[in-house]
């Protein structure tokens, strides 16, 4: 049976922009809404169901007009979980949110969090946040957390918050796209909404998610169509050590279903590892916690779009980011192959700080990765394929002047990578010897340090 899932949302912006407070902002209005079920407890993800969007839309969303189920939020944001939290070859989110502080306006990685928005084709809105710090603004009190309130302000702050959303829209056509304030707008096709919000006072909130939820539902129907009982496929986000139950997974499964007892294969550059899950566990709610001091509970099967604790042995060689795929019915030989070609997600993300580093193979990569530990380089991310923009772009997140580096072993830099990578000033290394590589890359961290002394 086929079914519509629940679309993946992540919050991407420059520092301090607002994206914590708007995830915890939004689990807080649906928490508000206190009635049992309100919000549904995830691994690594917040979900608002369709009905309490509903009830805080003031009905503007009415239920039975929508098939999209509600919104999983991903509870990590920024443009690190953006890009290495990977489905098949895209990045896991669905649709983005991307967070503007209205009395600061764009900053670098509000840019940069474009280019990847756009490298990646999600469809995303803007929150225009901190309208309460606008001069003059007055928060109705009574009607947060729910829909904003012009109806408060004078002319003149009125006219003020225009004037900077349209200073964000003027931004969003110099990058190609079409924008306007989100109640102005008929259709988010090929618009980009901008909703005022205060993720301080909860004021636009509601409207976020109206307009996310009619985002999902317009033009995102059939790429969240998937089949009820199909082999569960999702994304590792974090490897845990959990008091009593070993090593463990915190996974987003994106498509299909996932059983206790089910066989998986979770991927590796080399060889994927084969293991069978033996919980599937849910975090408890907080009064829960307290009264039987147990943090999880176990549940028999989840279904996508979910955030889910997998227990299984033989995690050892696990990292985030890497796919998980439920075995199922299917010749797990022909599966490991599938997912050992499936290039884009053999991503291998080691650390949060370190160099970049593309190989043409998963070999050569192996190998190439292998010396680099041997000299105490870390790295941030390593895969296969040619230098891409995208490369480039997360290359450009990084704040430490000596891993603004990719190594790329024996393989092209497309023309447009390196164009961006001399406007950003990230240094890329290629040749075909690992020795010469890696030696190459040293001696210029050497210069740096000495031209810096
Ligand atoms: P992040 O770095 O994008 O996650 O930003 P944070 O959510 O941590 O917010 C940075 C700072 O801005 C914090 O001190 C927040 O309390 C504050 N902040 C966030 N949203 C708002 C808002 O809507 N209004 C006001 N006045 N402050 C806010």
């Amino acid at each position: 049976m086929s079914g519509i899932r629940t679309p993946i949302v992540c919050l991407l912006g420059h520092v301090d922009h607002g994206k914590t407070t708007t995830l915890d902002k939004i689990r807080g209005s649906a928490v508000a809404e206190r009635e049992a079920g309100a919000i549904t407890q995830h691994i690594g993800a917040t979900e608002v169901p369709l009905d309490i969007i509903s009830k805080v839309s003031g009905d503007l969303v009415k239920k039975d007009k929508f098939k999209v189920p509600g919104l999983l939020f991903i509870d990590t944001p920024g443009h690190h979980a953006f890009t290495s939290l990977r489905s098949r070859g895209g990045s896991l989110a669905d649709i983005a949110v991307l967070l503007v502080d209205v009395t600061d306006g764009f900053q670098p990685q509000t840019h940069e969090a474009i280019d990847i928005l756009q490298d990646f084709q999600t469809p995303f809105i803007v929150a225009a946040n901190k309208i309460d710090k606008i001069p003059g603004w007055k928060t109705n009190k009574k009607d947060v957390p729910f829909r904003l309130s012009y109806k408060n302000q004078e002319k003149r702050v009125k006219e003020d918050l225009d004037n900077r959303i349209y200073e964000i829209v003027g931004k969003l056509h110099d990058k190609g796209f079409n924008s306007d304030r989100y109640d102005r707008l008929k259709n988010f096709k090929d618009n980009v909404g901008v909703v005022p919000v205060s993720a301080k006072t909860g004021e636009g909130i509601p409207d976020l998610l109206m307009v996310l939820i009619g985002l999902a539902q317009r033009y995102l129907e059939t790429e969240l169509e998937f089949e009820e009982e199909g082999p569960g496929e999702g994304t590792v986000l974090e490897v845990k050590e959990e008091k009593g139950l070993g090593k463990t997974l915190d996974v987003i499964l994106y498509d299909g279903l996932m059983k206790t007892g089910d066989s998986v294969l979770i991927g590796r550059a080399d060889e994927p590892v084969e293991t069978k899950i033996r919980a599937l566990l849910k975090p408890n709610p907080m009064e829960e916690i307290r009264e039987s001091g147990s943090e999880f509970s176990k549940v028999d099967e989840v279904r996508a779009a979910a955030g889910i604790k997998v227990a299984a042995p033989d995690l050892g060689s696990v990292r985030a980011g890497f796919p998980i795929r439920v075995i199922g019915d299917r010749d797990t030989d022909s599966l490991k192959e599938e997912m050992k070609s499936q290039v884009e997600d053999v991503v291998i993300r080691t650390e949060e700080s370190g160099i970049i580093v593309k190989a043409d193979t998963i070999g050569s990569l192996e190998a190439v990765i292998k010396d680099l530990e041997d000299s105490d380089i870390s790295i941030r991310r390593a895969d296969i394929g040619s230098v891409s923009r995208r490369d480039i772009i997360e290359a450009n997140t990084i704040q430490e002047p000596l891993e603004r580096a990719i190594l790329a072993f024996d393989v092209d830099i497309l023309p447009e990578a390196r164009k961006k990578a001399e406007k950003e000033g990230i240094q890329i290394f290629n040749d075909d010897v690992i020795y010469r590589l890696i030696e190459d890359y040293q001696e210029w961290i050497d210069r740096r340090k000495k031209l810096q002394k």
